[in-house]
Formats: C-alpha cells, sequence, structure tokens
C-alpha cells in the first residue's frame, strides 16, 4: 500500500529491513545500544562490526547510562545496503497508562527528525515496539502512522518513508491504521 503526504510517500511492505535500499533503515534498538534480538539482531548480523563499533562510541562520549526510551542515534550501515542505521529505543509495553503511545510517537519523531537533520531522504522503518517489547500491534500502527503523517505534514524534505513489515498479518493492521488515519 501507498500514499501520499504533501511531497513524500508512505509504503507498506512485508519483507526484511535488513535488505532494504533505503538510504537509512531505523533499528528498534534497547537503550543499552549493544545489540539484542529481533529486528536489532538482524541488523547488527547483516551490518557487520562496524555498526556495534560506533554504539560503542556513542555510548562513551554521549549516552554513558543508555540511550533514553524515544530518543534516536545514528552510526553508519556497516555492510548493509542503506547507508546509514537511525537506533531508537521504543517503550516496553506496560499496560498503556504509563506514557507508552507518547514515547513511542517520539521515537518516530525523533527518528525522522534525526533523518532531515543529516540530509537522509528516504528511510525504512520496522514496527518498532510490538516485538520483545509486547506493545499490541493494532494500538501501534495507530500511533507510528499518526505520528508520521504528522511529521510530514509539517516538515519537508523525506521523500519516502517505507514500513516493512515482518508478517503478513502485521502488514494488514498497519494498512488499516494508515487508511483509518487518511479517511
Ligand atoms: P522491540 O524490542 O522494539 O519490540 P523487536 O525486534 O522484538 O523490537 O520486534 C519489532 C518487530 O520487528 C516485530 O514485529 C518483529 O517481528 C519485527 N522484525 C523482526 N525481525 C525483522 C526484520 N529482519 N525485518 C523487519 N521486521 C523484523
Amino acid at each position: 500500500m501507498e500514499a501520499n503526504i504533501g511531497t513524500a510517500r508512505i509504503t507498506l511492505i512485508l519483507g526484511d529491513i535488513t535488505e532494504q535500499e533505503t538510504e537509512a533503515i531505523v533499528n528498534a534498538a534497547n537503550s543499552s545500544l549493544m545489540g539484542g534480538g529481533g529486528v536489532d539482531g538482524a541488523i547488527h548480523r547483516r551490518g557487520g562490526a562496524e555498526i556495534l563499533k560506533e554504539c560503542k562510541v556513542i555510548r562513551q562520549t554521549s549516552y554513558p547510562a543508555g540511550l533514553p526510551t524515544g530518543k534516536a542515534v545514528v552510526t553508519s550501515g556497516g555492510k548493509l545496503r542503506a547507508k546509514k542505521v537511525i537506533h531508537t529505543v521504543g517503550p516496553i509495553w506496560s499496560g498503556g497508562n504509563n506514557g507508552e503511545p507518547e514515547l513511542l510517537a517520539e521515537a518516530y519523531r525523533n527518528s525522522l527528525a534525526l533523518a532531515l537533520n543529516i540530509g537522509v531522504k528516504t528511510i525504512s522503518f520496522p514496527s518498532i515496539s510490538t516485538g520483545a517489547y509486547g506493545y499490541p500491534v493494532g494500538k501501534a500502527s495507530r500511533v507510528a502512522m499518526k505520528s508520521i503523517v504528522e511529521f510530514l505534514k509539517k516538515k519537508s524534505g523525506i521523500e519516502e518513508v517505507r514500513f516493512v513489515l515482518h508478517s503478513s498479518y502485521d502488514l494488514q493492521i498497519y494498512e488499516k491504521a494508515l487508511t483509518g488515519i487518511l479517511d
């Protein structure tokens, strides 16, 4: 599915984020920035050791206590097709009344703002927080689509925001969320 927001395009596809040729891909990292399971593990495996090396420098120089939830930082893409990896930390779901929606929206907004700052025009996102972090995918998809559509309406410079969903079930849920926002 595709939708145009001003001069930008949002696309939703089924696939593997590590294979995308967009200028940047986003990693659903944890605050340690030291790698993990899910998307994080796949990105470090495919991207090689260079990404972890840069993450260690970021920890030492900017975030000794770890990257706070909702914030975003950038490394190179190592051996990936994408030149840059934007690492952001989504919230861990704990019932929905602990600021999770706002923190998830922040993770998307800060990733897009960082992309604009470094001149990235095409970017791929995974479904942040809906794996190990347990955020219900229906709720997460609505937060994701809303924060991205609002960002694209306010700021120009991004050409494509691609969502790479890992199952056809997730793809359907995200399509429903995007359709709901465009109506
Ligand atoms: P979080 O800790 O933020 O929940 P996860 O990596 O556990 O992050 O899961 C986030 C989503 O990413 C899940 O829907 C998972 O199925 C999906 N996912 C896992 N590997 C990939 C991949 N290679 N490409 C795209 N999505 C992936």
